[in-house]
């Protein structure tokens, strides 16, 4: 047994270096472990809304300008269109850009932070083992580490995330949809792209997207398996579709992407699961860096606050996503399936009605000004 931590957190990414920030920057003993070196690759859109921002301000205090400096946001956009293979449903403005990310400067810069403030890491060691009650992590050296709690952000395929009795697996595959994603330069694409578009209708539940991303076209699908679902046959017809000249095929890259199995309660013993580890991430658009982002914030400040008053984290942890995150993700899951279920019955039309009835407080939703719940002002504690 090496050095005990107060805190072992397992994923340096998101939801860890958020958690990590909040509990070094308290004083307490943090070690953050990853199987990656950093700066390292991750498939991610880089879509950040402006809840993402407002946290990134609020906890990272980090700013569009600031990011953009570190090289690690790389574009921003005023407008979006959702489109179907045949027309375009709207070409809507947006209340707050959107901006994206490079994932690789992105996450190194913000497990810098958590660094910059005191939390320790080890990277390029996979955990192999969780025990979530004795709060002790193995890793692939054979080394094991032990924390007074252990925080599982180590993303949708989270080895902590298994050691959990109670996790209901079946459910937790159904909803993981699988994803591919490909990096562009502009011009194969043969017409510029300012904005993000995101395609609907040639897969049941889910969605193709074109997004900007600095000199590149991040271009991406995910889907909930069904029957004869081949995730890589529609990744090339969409491909086709768009009219980009890719033959032969690079090879293809894709990662799992929670898509409706989040845990109501991602707690258990000492151990405290945050973002993709926990499937929070909203079921409708896909939304993970934020509910990562986040989740991982309220996991480091109910460790904090356990540690300090010696009482149990998890009721701290569960209270604020009970209260924040849990009522966006149902409301979002309830949504998902009256547009995907339309959209199988009647076509298009329905969906077309509701984004051009919505307008405005539907960009407002997904931005986070108001909820999914009934598109009510949504109000953060952050
Ligand atoms: C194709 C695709 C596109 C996406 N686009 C967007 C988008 O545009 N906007 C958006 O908001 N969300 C998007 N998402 C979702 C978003 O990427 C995730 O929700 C987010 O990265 C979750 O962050 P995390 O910190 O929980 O996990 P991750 O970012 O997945 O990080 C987990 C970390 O744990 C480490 N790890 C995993 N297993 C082990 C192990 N056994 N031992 C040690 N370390 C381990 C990994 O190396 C990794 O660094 C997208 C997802 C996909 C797949």
């Amino acid at each position: 047994m090496t050095k005990k931590h107060d805190v072992i957190i397992c994923g340096s990414s998101l939801a860890g270096s958020a958690a990590g920030l909040a509990l070094a920057r308290r004083g307490h003993s943090v070690l953050m472990l990853d199987r990656a070196e950093f700066p390292r690759r991750k498939l991610c859109g880089g879509l950040l809304t402006w809840k993402s921002v407002k946290l990134l301000a609020s906890h990272f205090g980090e700013t569009p300008e600031s990011l953009t400096r570190a090289g690690a946001l790389t574009c921003s956009a005023d407008g979006y269109s959702i489109r179907t293979l045949t027309k375009t449903l709207v070409n809507g403005k947006l209340p707050v850009p959107f901006h994206f990310v490079d994932r690789t400067r992105f996450d190194t810069h913000l497990m810098e932070c958590a660094r910059n403030a005191g939390a320790e890491t080890i990277h390029g060691h996979k955990i192999t083992g969780c025990d979530p009650i004795k709060g002790v992590v193995t890793l692939d050296n054979g080394h094991t580490l032990q924390g007074k709690y252990v925080i599982g952000a180590d993303g949708a395929n989270s080895t902590v995330r298994a050691s959990f009795p109670d996790v209901d697996r079946t459910r937790m595959k159904q909803f993981m949809a699988p994803t591919i994603e490909i990096s562009i330069p502009r011009t194969m694409l043969f017409r510029p792209i300012r904005n993000p578009e995101l395609y609907v209708g040639f897969i049941d539940a889910g969605y193709g997207w074109v997004f900007p991303n600095q000199d590149k076209v991040v271009i991406g699908i995910c889907g909930l398996r069904q029957d004869n679902f081949n995730i890589s046959q529609v990744f090339k017809k969409f491909i086709d579709f768009l009219g980009i000249n890719m033959r032969p095929f690079p090879e293809l890259h894709g990662h799992p992407l929670p898509y409706g199995n989040y845990l109501e309660t991602p707690v258990h013993g000492v151990t405290l699961l945050a973002g993709d580890a926990g499937g929070l991430v909203e079921p409708l658009f896909g939304e993970g860096i934020f509910f990562a982002l986040c989740s991982g914030m309220y996991a480091g400040e109910a460790v904090a606050q356990g540690l300090e008053t010696d009482t149990d984290a998890s009721q701290y942890y569960t209270a604020r996503l009970n209260h924040f995150i849990l009522p966006e993700l149902k409301a979002s899951d309830r949504l998902r399936w009256i547009l995907f279920k339309s959209m199988k019955a009647i076509g298009p039309t329905g969906l077309q009605l509701f984004v051009k009835a919505a307008g405005r407080p539907l960009t407002e939703m997904v931005h986070g000004i108001r909820s999914y719940a009934w598109l009510r002002k949504k109000h953060w504690d952050f």
